[in-house]
């Protein structure tokens, strides 16, 4: 999509004057890959009001032209230094840098070059670009929520107790990656019982066994962009009554998120849509989370949902809302789903059921 790279680097200049650096300096590589199509693992690029200018190592020749054909290219391994040092002989003046990226080290490396620009902090320029979504990003991320949960589909009939966390988690992971995932969007969070209390629990040998609340918190990579999704599930025999409880009132909050999600919402207030179902249910204390995160390509990306978080959310902007309650010792529950904001109402991604199934 070589035409679509070129519009988000145009959109990108129009913010260098407001932000009042003559260039920028791209370190975070999913800014990278959002402003070029290069994927390697070591690149930086430099982007002024008429150039744009990738590095990359010797490893990446190839697949850097064949990934960037559109842009000029340097081949250095010091990506930053060498775009720079370039910066500085074009005419830069003063250089905006990716400070939550840019490591202090390089940072002072930098600065210290014969005839190196002004350093300017700029707070996140692509980051903000990339929080609303083109068409194509929709659809890869799309069809990253449908291999999610095509594949969970897939694995509750073989879910049973005595099974471990390790295996069900290894289990999802293989059958995503065996419905045409290119990896896992990060590493499954499989908890049974007494962890599902714990809300990033990694998984253990832990067997499951009857009566367990089950939280299964996961997703799919597809061409780089992200599935996020949460199901809670109890094993063996019908729920008990603390257990339907807090089932019911996190399902609740999480519907009230998703119907706050507009065009022009407050972020805050999403999530104080769902929060305040759960306070008023007495477990204020227990959802110990935000709301909600972008999604694209990062896990999580701008803009978050949270009770100290500034400002409202846009069309075309895909997030999460994930409601928890955790009860330590006993467990707990947290229902997610990727959803894209839209004039019409969110479309809902992950369009796997929420009931709370007795597996
Ligand atoms: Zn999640
Ligand atoms: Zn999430």
């Amino acid at each position: 999509m070589p035409e679509n790279h070129h519009v988000r680097r145009q959109r990108l200049r129009s913010l260098l004057g407001p932000a009042e650096v003559d260039a920028l300096l791209v370190t975070r590589l999913a800014n990278v890959r959002y402003l070029t199509g290069f994927t390697g693992s070591n690149a930086a690029l430099l982007v002024t009001p008429d150039r744009t200018v990738l590095a990359t190592d010797g490893r990446y020749t190839t697949q850097s032209e064949a990934q960037a054909p559109d842009v000029e290219r340097v081949i250095d391994r010091a990506c930053a230094e060498a775009l720079t040092t370039l910066a500085g002989e074009t005419g830069v003046r003063r250089l905006g840098f990716e400070e939550h990226d840019l490591s202090v080290a390089t940072h002072a490396t930098l600065r210290g070059r014969d005839r190196a620009p002004d350093l300017a902090v700029t707070g996140g320029l692509v980051e903000r670009l990339r929080t609303v979504k083109d068409d194509g990003e929709i659809e890869l991320i799309r069809r990253a929520c449908a291999i999610s949960c095509h594949a969970l589909e897939q694995l509750l009939p073989v879910i049973a107790p005595g099974r471990t966390e390790r295996e069900v988690a290894r289990d999802l992971e293989n059958r995503m990656l065996d419905l045409g995932a290119d990896g896992v969007a990060f590493q499954t969070i499989v908890a049974t019982g007494p962890n599902s209390a714990i809300p990033h629990h990694r998984p253990t040998d832990r067997e499951i066994a009857v009566g367990d609340l089950l939280k299964i918190d996961f997703g799919a990579l597809h061409h780089g962009y992200h599935a996020d999704c949460t199901r809670t599930f109890v094993v063996g025999r019908e729920p008990e009554t603390w257990q339907r409880e807090i089932f019911d009132v996190v399902r609740e909050a999480q519907r009230a998120g998703r119907r706050a999600l507009a065009p022009g919402a407050g972020l805050r207030q999403i999530d104080s849509a769902a929060r305040d179902v759960v306070k008023s249910a007495g477990y204020g204390e227990q959802f110990s989370h935000g709301l909600g995160h972008g999604v694209g390509l990062e896990i999580h990306e701008a803009p978050a949902l949270g009770c100290s978080a500034a400002g409202t959310i846009s069309a075309r902007t895909p997030v999460t809302v994930e409601p928890g309650i955790y009860l330590a010792g006993r467990g707990g529950v947290r229902i997610e789903d990727t959803l894209v904001v839209d004039e019409s109402g969110p479309e809902l991604l992950t369009t796997t059921p929420k009931d709370l199934l007795v597996l």
